[in-house]
């Protein structure tokens, strides 16, 4: 087996155990695998793999990939990896890259502000399309990091409902990089209360379905906080990136 490939079967036996410590199955929570930095040919072996669900945190970046790695065809695969994998952007969206965010990505994960959520809606009506969006939330307070607050996030979720084709289906957050996993472990509970709150005001048409929480550091700990998507880079690709 390649590293990348013994990577990921480790990883997928750890989300296994913490699932278990949360009284779930390992295939309710989803790993979305963080490329950035990455090759396209690292890609394509996570791919090749088995994985379903890739993430980038820069459009640009995406892009050039995107083109190549969709053009190759594996001939020996049974499936081509074309309409297996699922593209994320997990990194700061700008506005003026909502437009080719939108014919790559199947979900985005980084909704900060009500006006980029409305320049999403915009560019999806123009398709005539819904697009899937969680709500980035700054749960750690730090200064440097996106994200609304969480004082703020209720308010928010009530001016939203002007942007029905913005699909609100949960809400994501970054902890912080800290050599103790278990120091995230109340921003991640945080989060998880804020989509309980959420929940119960029956916004029409938003559901709370994923908490995208937890990286290489601390994804165990956010699993057992109800993390159901997952974002690993350097658990699989090496630490070095
Ligand atoms: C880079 C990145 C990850 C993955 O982090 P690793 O420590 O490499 O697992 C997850 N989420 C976001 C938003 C990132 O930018």
């Amino acid at each position: 087996m390649n590293a990348i490939a013994n990577n990921l079967s480790s990883i997928n036996q750890r989300i296994t155990n913490a699932a278990a410590r949360s009284n779930r199955t390992p295939d309710s929570i989803g790993l979305v695998v963080v490329t950035k930095g990455r090759s396209v040919q690292e890609m394509q072996t996570a791919l090749t793999a088995g994985v379903t669900d890739i993430g980038e945190n820069r459009v640009q970046e995406a892009q050039q990939k995107y083109a190549v790695v969709n053009s190759v065809v594996d001939t020996t695969a049974v499936v081509s990896t074309e309409k297996t994998c699922r593209w994320h952007l997990i990194g700061h969206l700008q506005r003026n890259k909502v437009k080719t965010a939108l014919d790559m990505f199947s979900l985005i994960h980084s909704v900060d502000s009500l006006r980029l959520l409305a320049e999403i809606a915009r560019r999806s009506e123009e398709r005539a399309q819904q697009t899937d969006v969680l709500i980035q939330v700054n749960t750690t307070r730090e200064v440097s990091k996106h994200g609304l607050d969480a004082d703020d996030l209720l308010e928010f979720m009530e001016n939203a409902q002007a942007y029905p084709t913005a699909h609100i289906v949960g809400l994501m957050t970054m902890g912080q990089l800290s050599p103790s996993p278990d120091a995230n472990r109340p921003a991640f509970a945080l989060l998880r209360s804020l989509a309980e709150k959420i929940e119960a005001q029956k916004f029409p048409g938003v559901s709370m379905q994923y908490l995208s929480m937890g990286m290489t550091n601390d994804f165990e700990v956010a699993i057992e906080e109800g993390a159901n998507l997952i974002r690993i880079g350097r658990a699989i690709f090496g630490l070095s990136g």
